[in-house]
Formats: C-alpha cells, structure tokens, sequence
C-alpha cells in the first residue's frame, strides 16, 4: 500500500512528521508522500523516520492557486529535500499571508461573538501553515462548536461569516515554482474542483501544456464518475494518474492513510509510473 497525500504537525495535521511515518509502517505501507501546505520545513523529520522504519518518504508539498478564477490545489513530488531559494521564499510568503488572513477571522469570530486570540491557533512547529483546520480546533476547545466539520459549516466554510479569502499563486507561476524545483506537479483532488466537466478540462489542458506531470484520480471523494472523468484526462492528456487519501489525522478522521477512491487502496504502480515521469523531467533539467 502507498499514500501519496498527506499532512502533518507542519500544516494541519494532528501528527507529527514521525508519528505520521510510524502509523504508515503500522499499517504496512511501504511509501508515503508528506504533501504539507506551503511548507517542506517537515520533510527532514520525515524523511529520517522513514529510513529508520522502513518506509519510502516522497518529499512533497501542497500549493494553492487560482486559474480562471477557479482556485485549486497543486502537489509536488520529488523535492529532494533541496528546493530552491525561491520556492522557500515564496513559501514563506505564502505562511505570512496566512497569518494575516488567520488575524482577519479571528477579527471575525470575535464580532461574532465567539473570540479567539492567536495564541489559540498555535502550530506545532512555530512557523507552520496555520489555516481554518486550527481555527475550528480551537473553537471545539473553547466549546463554541462540537466538531471542526461543524466550524467549517457553520463559520469557516467558503462564504460563511468567518470566512476570508487567501492569497494565491497563479497556475503558471505555481507550476514554474515546482519544477524549477525538480519537482514533479500533481494536480490535487480534481473531483472538488469548484467547475464543471469542461471547466475541468481547460484547467488541466492548460495545466498540462505548462508543464503538469499528473492527476490525482484515487481520492476519498471522489465516487466512480469522477475517477473514470480523471482517468480519461490522465490518458487524454498524457498525465500519470496517481493516488492519496489526504490524511490530517483527527483533523480528518474520515480519511485513512492508503486508501483513495471507493473505499480501495491507491494503487501501487502510481508510484512508479509517476517516478519514472519524475526522472525524466530531472534530466530534461540537466
Ligand atoms: P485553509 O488552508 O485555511 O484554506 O484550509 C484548508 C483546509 O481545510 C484543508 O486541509 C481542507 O481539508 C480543510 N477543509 C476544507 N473544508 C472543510 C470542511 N468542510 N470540513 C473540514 N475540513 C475542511
Ligand atoms: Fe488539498
Ligand atoms: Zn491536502
């Protein structure tokens, strides 16, 4: 069993980078991608728990962006643990611009009468992605609501009360980001891509001619449709169709590391399929 989409400590998991790796030789994977928002400051741990356990870790990372107005979410693969100065940069940019729109909602809430200080939203690691998952975590403690799902209905979700908008990257420059990086982009779950069929396909037309190197097609929420949609413009689009459950630990409990679509295990041959587009991109490189 492989997992290519997880989160940790460093953005809006509940486990630690090790914590993560040990549950996923618990449960016998033998490779685990950490695709943290805008951070790769948890791969070291990661990737040291791997080789201590046994398991394959996949440097990764998760990135935000917006295309015709559509905002979507692209991974990395393969960072190396050597990104560039710029994406580092521009990483910490993005955290920044995190920080002020977590204060704009917190502004929010306690207008709402339901008052949070920053201190609330502490991440494990002190320059950490600190997003909505946190937020909700905190309004559980407070007692304001009984479930992060019930913050985000109620006060966090996309339109309601609490809610901000963020700052992205546009799709070229997220995707020149990536692979002046060495890594390989996979565009993140397609299936709740705010559009429709057509939409979807310009997006990943476009994405695929500024140089995407896959789809994830295997994820949770996606039911038979929306795999079959993907893995026709995986092969439409000359993509590797990869595969993750986008696990968050007790942030997400309804995602359960190895397993994508339906319910099944993301399936092996993801991952070499996507390493060997991976080596091919590097020596393109030079
Ligand atoms: P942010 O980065 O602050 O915009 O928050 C995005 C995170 O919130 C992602 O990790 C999502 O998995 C999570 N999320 C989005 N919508 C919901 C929801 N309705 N319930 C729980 N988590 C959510
Ligand atoms: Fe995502
Ligand atoms: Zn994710």
């Amino acid at each position: 069993m492989i997992d290519l989409h997880t989160h940790t400590t460093f953005s809006d998991g509940s486990q630690t980078p090790t914590e993560l790796v040990e549950e996923a030789a618990a449960r016998g994977l033998s490779a685990i991608a950490v695709t943290d928002h805008d951070t790769v400051d948890g791969l070291p741990e990661a990737l040291a728990a791997g080789e201590r356990l046994g398991v394959e870790v996949i440097p990764g990372v998760e990135i935000n962006l917006e295309h015709d107005r559509v905002t979507m979410d692209m991974l990395g693969y393969f960072l190396a643990g050597m990104p560039t100065d710029e994406l580092q940069r521009e990483l910490k940019e993005l955290r920044a611009y995190r920080v002020e729109r977590n204060d704009r909602m917190l502004e929010r809430l306690g207008d709402l009468g339901l008052p949070l200080s920053r201190a609330d939203l502490a991440a494990a690691d002190e320059d950490g992605a600190v997003g909505r998952p946190h937020i909700g975590e905190a309004m559980v403690r407070r007692g304001y609501v009984s479930s992060i799902s019930e913050a985000f209905e109620l006060y966090l979700r996309r339109g309601a009360p609490a809610w901000v908008d963020r700052r992205r990257l546009a799709l070229g420059r997220a995707l020149k980001l990536l692979r002046a990086s060495g890594a390989l982009p996979v565009l993140a779950h397609p299936g709740i891509i705010r559009t429709d069929p057509a939409g979807l396909n310009h997006i990943v037309r476009d994405a695929a001619r500024a140089g995407l190197g896959g789809i994830e097609c295997y994820y949770p929420l996606h039911d038979a449709g929306t795999v079959a949609r993907c893995l026709g413009l995986a092969e439409k689009y000359a993509l590797v169709p990869t595969g993750g459950s986008d696990s968050h630990g007790t942030v997400k409990p309804e995602a359960r590391l190895g397993v994508g679509s339906l319910g099944e295990p993301v399936p092996d041959e993801v991952l070499s399929d996507l390493r060997c587009v991976a080596a091919d991109q590097l020596q393109r490189l030079g």
